[in-house]
């Protein structure tokens, strides 16, 4: 599995599976949540109605609908309380779910944005460390069809924090 890290807007990638940091009503939200929606239009919305929202943890997947992207796969990230209320394993858990259901559907190119690291206030070089560890372990402990998977990340601090995470990691 290859891993690499890119700045810019995820609605722009042209992956089979972009991953939205969504709340768990599944409804729309601010940030990458707010952009995932208006580019894909009214009928993401109308998908995820029927979703029934998502637990922290976990993950839903849906079309793509008018982003590059074939799918989205919803997942809702930890808001950080300290670190003491299983913040940690929760964010892995976003990780692992989102490549398990790629996995499941036989997708090759996943792009996940820096999840919980937002309005959600996760501390950003902790989220860097499990995202990146995380997903590494996936792709050396499972059989996947997911062959590349992409950081895309919004703003210089995770840019950086991604940048160097994997040059000491790869
Ligand atoms: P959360 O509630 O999980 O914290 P946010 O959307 O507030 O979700 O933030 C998650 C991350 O997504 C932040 O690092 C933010 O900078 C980033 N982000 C915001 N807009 C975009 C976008 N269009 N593409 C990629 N990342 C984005």
């Amino acid at each position: 599995m290859k891993l690499t890290v890119i700045q810019g807007d995820i609605t722009k990638c042209a992956v089979d599976a972009i991953v939205n940091a969504a709340n768990s009503s599944l409804l729309g939200g601010g940030g990458v949540d707010g952009a995932i929606h208006r580019a894909a239009g009214p009928d993401l919305l109308a998908e995820c109605r029927m979703l029934n929202g998502c637990p922290t943890g976990q993950a839903k997947i849906t079309g793509g609908y008018r982003l590059p992207a074939r799918y989205v796969i919803h997942t809702v990230g930890p808001i950080w309380r300290g670190g003491n209320s299983r913040e940690p394993e929760l964010l892995a858990s976003c990780y692992r779910r989102v490549l398990e259901i790629a996995t499941e559907r036989g997708l090759i190119t996943v792009a996940f944005p820096n999840i919980s690291t937002g309005v959600y206030r996760y501390p950003k070089d902790q989220a860097c460390a499990i995202a990146l560890k995380t997903v590494q372990e996936f792709g050396q402990q499972r059989e996947t069809s997911v062959h590349e998977v992409q950081f895309v990340c919004f703003d210089d601090e995770n840019f950086r924090l991604y940048q160097q995470g994997l040059s000491t990691t790869a």
